[in-house]
């Protein structure tokens, strides 16, 4: 027999709400739009107040106070699509009982889980594992922190002898195509501070990412017919490939771990006439960031001194912020989240997230928002699992931080 966690969670992950990057609209497919109504469903059914689905597919409720509680109010936050890099239907779970930790075949698809691919499942050895037939990906990401939320609040509405302040829950479209955050009615959410529910193995907190700009550099050529070229012709392909290589060989994505970070050659292309070199640029550090910008712009410098004209530009636009900066002046808000996962007999895993989430760019907007963990692992492929065991912790934790900040003494509200 399944707990209502699991049936709720697969019940989520049959729903196709893939994200389009392709699409304009808002959300960018009808799929979010179903899974966000049959939630607000569930919402109003379970009792909650201000359930509000918007037309961009943003859906948020509250669970009100209980009687004469005065604690600030805070928010959990987690993403209706999953990602549009790997199918997702039609799922087909496979469950595995007490996992013993040895390999695990994904049905008839060739697909192997083993600990020596994926040692981080080494911590969910003896759990309950859910994992897919090798066809699809799982959408743990984020269906595993809805289920999460809905059933933490679920649980608090069975349990008034737990004390806690308004709780706010808002479900975003598009996190996983960069646009979560844009269309966040910030208006109808008064949270103090909140908590995304997207991270992945059991005790993951993070609260730092990096700091992202996108670099575009666009080169100009001169193109001659091959035969008569001698002494004319600028090749802007070779111009391309010379100025990359003289990048810093170690500083990318595949020579970096922990706090690095680098410049991500990630897209080039043209003809001899005109060439493009997009980066992406990251750096944990604030100061390491403007250094990196810096650098971009004295290379070019440098480089067009050497050529006959100024052949290449850059442009540079920043993405998102390391959210630290916005977080680390309440520090309540991580002690919470820690001492929820010790109450809860969870030990807090805080690491630094190699990429941007919704709550860096919500923190920016006013709603300080570190990540907790899902249970999930091995996001947006086939390999995609999550341990049901995490995933009751993770109920556990929330509900703990539900109980945390209603008797936590910093608590008062910041402005
Ligand atoms: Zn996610």
């Amino acid at each position: 027999m399944q707990s209502p966690l699991v049936q709720r969670f697969l019940r989520y992950a049959r729903i196709d709400s893939h994200s389009d990057p392709a699409s304009p609209s808002v959300p960018s497919t009808l799929g979010q739009r179903t899974l966000a109504s049959e939630l607000a469903d569930e919402l109003r059914a379970l009792g909650l107040s201000d359930v509000v689905l918007d037309a961009n597919g943003y859906l948020t409720a509250r669970l009100p106070a209980t009687l004469g509680c005065s604690a600030p109010a805070i928010g959990w936050i987690a993403h209706l699509d999953t990602s549009p890099d790997f199918p997702s239907q039609p799922l087909h779970p496979q469950f595995i009982t007490a996992w013993n930790g040895k390999e695990i075949a994904l049905s008839d698809s060739g697909e192997k889980i083993s600990l020596k691919a994926f040692p981080a499942l080494r911590a969910c050895r003896g759990h309950d594992l859910i994992t897919t037939d090798g066809y699809t990906l799982l959408g743990a990401d984020d269906k595993a922190g809805i289920a999460e939320i809905v059933t933490a609040i679920e649980t608090l509405l069975a349990a008034p002898d737990i004390v806690h302040g308004d709780i706010w829950l808002a479900f975003t479209p598009d996190e996983e195509i960069g646009r979560g955050a844009d269309h966040f009615p910030m208006e109808r959410f008064p949270a103090k501070w909140a908590y995304t529910v997207d991270g992945g193995e059991l005790g993951e907190l993070e609260y730092e990412n990096f700091n992202a700009a996108s670099a575009t550099i666009r080169i100009r050529g001169n193109n001659v017919h091959p035969g008569m070229a001698y002494g004319s012709m600028v090749n802007a392909l070779t111009l391309a490939s010379v100025f990359h290589a003289g990048m810093p060989r170690t500083e990318t994505p595949e020579h970096s771990l922990g706090y690095e970070g680098f410049f991500h050659l990630h897209k080039m292309s043209g003809n001899t006439e005109a060439a493009e070199l997009h980066y992406l640029v990251r750096d944990f550090i604030d100061e390491g960031f403007a250094r990196r910008k810096v650098f971009l712009a004295e290379r070019i410098a440098a480089f067009n001194n050497e050529l006959d004209t100024a052949r290449l530009t850059l442009e540079i636009c920043d993405s998102y912020y390391n959210m630290r900066r916005k977080i680390e002046p309440h520090p309540h808000i991580l002690d919470i989240a820690r001492a929820a996962m010790q109450d809860a007999g969870v030990k807090p895993k805080v690491k630094p997230i190699r990429g941007g989430t919704d709550g860096s760019r919500l923190s920016f907007m006013g709603l300080p928002c570190p990540n907790l963990f899902t249970g999930g692992y091995n996001f947006h492929g086939k390999h995609e699992c999550v341990s049901i065991q995490a995933m009751h912790k993770a109920v556990e934790v929330l509900i703990a931080i539900a109980r945390r900040t209603a008797q936590h003494p910093d608590t008062e509200p910041h402005d």
